[in-house]
């Protein structure tokens, strides 16, 4: 964790989760303790909604109850006098065989923010090693890549694409996993990533991609690329599953943002961007 003194005073962290989530047991004012400690000036709670989540790999339920979620994490809020900004949204998992569940979802207009991510390809996580068994790496990354494309065409109901390239995060063999850098995507990620920009959402530097190797999510050359591409939407999330992670090389992804030509970050209010100075 940055110490307090190097952390910019302007950085948010936009992807957050906590016990709400089924892979999570943080504690919400923990997770407040360790932002405040850390002098970031805000965090948005995003716990996972999966719908159709495929229960032979793992028998979780990854369906936040959403009412329960946001009375609790509101008046938890409300309660707090601390120095932090806090808001409220969720990480949808796309996916097309239940776009109209998703396009509905939050249909009194509670959250603030929705982080929409591919968790599964062909109905399985990449997450766990059984989806790697018998397959190809590239075929399953082009697969991958070609199911964020069809999610938006399908699935509208969110503000920033998660971790685009979430799979490579997984590759089994590591030689293989240091090695894949993309780069004989980049037809389908430039696609991907003109699409977000012409549906006027945006995309996310995830930093969990640390925790495996030197690359956010997606790596440099992606987050390059959009901006170049016209892109400006775009958040900064640890993806902490426990307090100790939040905030997590945000210093590091400041710089990485404006080496990659961002001036600013973005961070949502009732599904608004509102753009905030990293420089
Ligand atoms: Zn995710
Ligand atoms: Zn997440």
């Amino acid at each position: 964790m940055a110490n307090v003194s190097t952390i910019h005073p302007n950085l948010f962290d936009c992807h957050v989760h906590t016990h709400f989530s089924t892979d999570s047991d943080a504690d919400v004012k923990e997770i407040c303790t360790a932002a405040e400690s850390l002098g970031l000036r805000g965090l948005i709670f995003t716990d996972h909604n999966d719908f159709d989540w495929p229960f032979e790999e793992s028998s979780d339920e990854y369906q936040l109850p959403l009412e329960t979620y946001e009375n609790t994490l509101s008046s938890i809020v409300k309660s707090y006098n601390g120095p932090l900004d806090i808001r409220i949204g969720v990480e949808q998992g796309l996916q097309r065989s239940c776009c109209d569940r998703i396009n509905s979802y939050d249909s009194k207009n509670r959250l603030d923010f929705i982080i929409g991510s591919s968790h599964l390809v062909e109905g399985k996580d990449p997450y766990y090693p059984s989806f790697w068994e018998g397959k190809d790496v590239t075929k399953s990354i082009n697969l991958y890549l070609d199911t964020i494309l069809d999610n938006l065409d399908c699935c509208h109901n969110f503000d920033v694409y998660g971790h685009i390239d979430y799979i490579t995060r997984y590759i089994p063999d590591s030689e293989t996993r240091a090695k894949t850098n993309l780069k004989d995507c980049q037809d389908v990620i430039d696609a991907i990533l003109k699409k977000i920009i012409t549906l006027g959402k945006g995309i996310e530097l995830n930093t969990a991609g640390f925790k495996s190797g030197d690359e956010p999510n997606p790596r440099r050359w992606i987050l390059s690329r959009y901006r170049e591409l016209g892109g400006e939407i775009i958040t900064l999330g640890s993806d902490a599953h426990t307090p100790d992670r939040i905030g997590d090389h945000f210093e590091l992804a400041r710089q990485i943002l404006i080496d990659c030509g961002f001036k600013n970050i973005t961070v949502f209010k009732k599904r608004k961007p509102e753009f905030i100075s990293i420089l």
